[in-house]
């Protein structure tokens, strides 16, 4: 017999526990048997006051957020609305049935205020990665690096050219974002301007000016810049449509791809260098743990960062970024033999090239030959045929440079090329499952607060796939 649904949206009083309704092999379940945040309200209090009326409880905040990232319903209203009427993330935010959702407004003045000073993202974040540790999901002997453009908030058609004069709004009238970029000017810091994605532009990378190299920040000012979120790079990439974006930046373990440090930054490589080897160093400090290869591509070649690495013990697998290779005919760098012992180097025609030991502002020292030799060399046309001398330049840590090339075609550096692709599906799942493939917030802080919530969220995930089992539920007669 064809059975017929009886209304019952009519009642007033329901007899059920909340407890009941959620599945046992439900995300939430798993995810709340590893998560413990009994330690917020502790590390939060002095960012409150003592008087005035209750504020939102930021363990609710927080679980709402993790259930928000862990979802993808990143909008704050939407979130709202989400656990209004979803009995699984109010049984996950410890809501009644009947309890009151905070207004999404005020949810979003508190996450920017208290959440932003008292880094409780990072906090989070390194618990999740601490149980990760205690369920023994990190092997802590190999590492991958690596970033990822993410699109900033904003209508790349409001933009002004860099060098502009730009009349910005009054600090009681600016947006946070504007608010953020222009303290940062005025402290001078280095995110003070947005950069181009340098290895989209080769012939303008950072590092290829001596001031910049030497600073570790850009001097000239950037190609665009966004009048809603100036701190947003404009990155131009060839045949793709020009975008204002931040940078993901994940240090993973290549054991199951743990996301070990997360940090959003200006999208320039330089930034990346920067956030690589203060992540490997916080990761050390925090974690105890020393990684014996770090994984990444030619963009951390440069040689500040392979000797920070190697100052540490840790072994870079990646490949050395290199310039001297020569296409036009002429002699490279490398048909010149290096003497350490003397600290020469000798030419194809069998001469010396020397240096006077001073250092130049790009880093490098120069070795040069002799104009009596050059002058009457029959090689001359095919090593320097527009100077009178060849010069030769090389870099003060090349020494460095040198050991991290023998590593390369070793089974080791092999296995981490291999191993690297787990980072690069990190950042696929970040876009694709957790769907950041653009930020709702503005500004740097907000590109920060993003990334490190998406690597929460993805690190609870693998955590409760791993190691969880569904805690046993209580029923009722
Ligand atoms: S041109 Fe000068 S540096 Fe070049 S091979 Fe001849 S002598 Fe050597």
């Amino acid at each position: 017999m064809m059975g017929r649904l009886e209304s019952a949206q009519e009642r007033f009083f329901y007899d059920f526990r909340l407890d009941d309704i959620v599945p046992p092999d439900h995300l939430v379940r798993k995810i709340d048997a590893v998560l413990d945040l009994s330690w917020l309200h502790g590390e939060l209090a002095p960012y409150y006051s003592h008087t005035g009326r209750p504020s939102i409880d930021p363990e609710l905040m927080m679980r709402m957020l993790i259930i928000g990232y862990v979802f993808a319903v990143r909008a704050e209203r939407q979130l709202c609305s989400e656990v209004q009427v979803n009995l699984a993330y109010r049984w996950f935010c410890r809501l009644g049935v009947e309890d009151a959702i905070p207004d999404h407004s005020v949810f979003s003045r508190a996450r920017h205020e208290r959440f932003c000073e008292s880094e409780a993202f990072r906090l989070v974040f390194e618990t999740v990665v601490g149980a990760c540790l205690k369920e023994g999901l990190v092997g802590g002997e190999s590492f991958s690096v690596d970033a990822s453009l993410i699109k900033a908030d904003v209508n790349p058609v409001k933009r002004v050219p860099g060098d502009a004069p730009i009349d910005w709004p009054e600090p009681e009238q600016a947006t946070r974002a504007v608010t953020e970029y222009l303290s940062a000017l005025d402290q001078d810091c280095p995110e003070d301007r947005p950069e181009d994605r340098p290895e989209d532009r080769p012939e303008d990378r950072p590092e290829d000016r001596p001031e910049d190299r030497k600073s570790g920040k850009r001097k000239t000012p950037p190609k665009a810049v966004s009048l809603t979120d100036p701190q947003a790079a404009w990155v131009a990439k060839r045949k793709v449509r020009p975008i204002f974006a931040y940078d993901a930046n994940y240090l993973i373990d290549n054991k199951l791809g743990v996301i070990v440090d997360a940090e959003g930054t200006c999208a320039n490589r330089v930034e990346e260098n920067r956030v690589c080897v203060s992540m490997v160093e916080r990761v050390m400090t925090r974690f105890d743990l020393k990684p014996k290869r770090l994984a990444a591509d030619t963009a951390y070649g440069s040689s500040d960062t392979l000797k920070a690495l190697m100052d540490r013990g840790i072994e870079p697998h990646i490949p050395v970024w290199d310039k001297s290779k020569r296409t036009d005919g002429t002699f490279s760098r490398a048909d010149f033999s290096y003497d350490a012992e003397r600290d020469v180097y000798t030419c194809p025609g069998g001469n010396i090239l020397k240096t006077t030991g001073n250092a130049h502002s790009d880093n490098t020292l120069r070795y040069r030959a002799s104009t009596r030799d050059c002058g009457p060399c029959p090689l001359k046309d095919r090593c320097c045929p527009n100077t009178p001398q060849r010069k030769i330049p090389r870099d003060i840590n090349e020494s460095v440079r040198d050991r991290v090339r023998a590593l390369a075609g070793t089974p080791a550096f092999k296995r981490s090329r291999d191993e690297r692709k787990k980072v690069e599906m990190a950042f696929a799942h970040m876009k694709r499952i957790f769907k950041l493939d653009r930020l709702r917030l503005r500004g740097l802080s907000g590109a920060r607060d993003e990334v490190l919530l998406t690597a929460t969220a993805q690190n609870l995930r693998k955590l409760a796939r791993y190691v969880c089992r569904p805690p046993p539920t209580l029923k009722t007669a």
